[in-house]
């Protein structure tokens, strides 16, 4: 199944910038795209651009069979779908592991507290951090924080997850921990968009890799073919 379907994009920012120059994009069920691309090239806007955090004005994009528009309910019902992982964790300070996983699904979706702790708690032994669950984000190492920022999106169920640079705010030792939880995700059969500058993970992970430049998109191709392009 086609879960995003992008058609010539085109974004302008308030200052009158063109950071989206006609982009296309699909991205088929279980896949894993990895954007890549000089600082500044759209990577970051564009990938925002999938569960509706950031507006265009010209194109069309179709996530799960949702035509993304300004209806309110429509953009309600794409975030239920697309769960996303921010450069920096994000999470809540004066909350603890567990009710930062917790918080959304309760309030939020309105579901069963302790139904919600048992699938979080489960979460959390996934990627590793079920000890911390009590901890407070202070307390935990920046890629501890990280799969936690995972652990959460993962709690609110989605069928997509976005991934915004996801290791570039973490010291070098963390990264490899954050990578093999994305990679297990994937091979969990998660449809995933990633922009990062991770060639190992994009080469070991990505269905396909996309390259971006000046607002467009200027190849697409599998890993093997793409790395090796002179
Ligand atoms: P990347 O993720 O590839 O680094 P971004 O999508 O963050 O690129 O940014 C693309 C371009 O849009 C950059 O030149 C950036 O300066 C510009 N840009 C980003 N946000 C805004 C904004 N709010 N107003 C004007 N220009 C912006
Ligand atoms: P990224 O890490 O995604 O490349 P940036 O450092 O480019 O982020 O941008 C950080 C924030 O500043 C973003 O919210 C972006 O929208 C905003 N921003 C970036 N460039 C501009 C710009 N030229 N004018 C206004 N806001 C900008």
């Amino acid at each position: 199944a086609l879960m995003i379907e992008a058609r010539g994009v085109e974004k302008w920012y308030p200052n009158g910038f063109h950071a989206l120059r006609g982009v296309d994009l699909c991205v088929h069920q279980g896949e894993v795209v990895v954007i890549m691309g000089p600082s500044g090239s759209g990577k970051s806007t564009f990938l925002r651009t999938f569960n509706a955090m950031e507006d265009f004005q010209k194109g069309s994009i179709v996530v799960d069979g949702i035509e993304i528009s300004d209806d309110l309910r429509r953009i309600d019902a794409i975030r239920r779908e697309v769960g996303m992982v921010f450069q920096q964790f994000n999470l809540f300070p004066h909350l603890t592991v567990l009710d930062n996983l917790t918080l959304a699904p309760v309030k939020v979706r309105k579901r069963p507290k302790a139904e919600v702790e048992r699938q979080a708690l489960e979460l959390l032994e996934r990627v590793g951090i079920a000890e911390q669950a009590h901890k407070f984000p202070g307390q935990l190492s920046g890629g501890q924080q990280q799969r936690v920022a995972i652990a959460r999106s993962l709690c609110m169920e989605p069928r997509i997850m976005l991934f915004d640079e996801p290791t570039s705010a973490l010291d070098p030792e963390m990264v490899q921990e954050v990578l093999a939880v994305m990679q297990e995700l994937a091979r969990d059969g998660m449809t995933m968009v990633v922009v990062s500058h991770e060639v190992r993970f994009a080469r070991k992970v990505a269905s396909r890799v996309v390259l971006m430049a000046d607002g467009e998109v200027v190849e697409v191709a599998p890993p093997q073919q793409f790395f090796t392009n002179p």
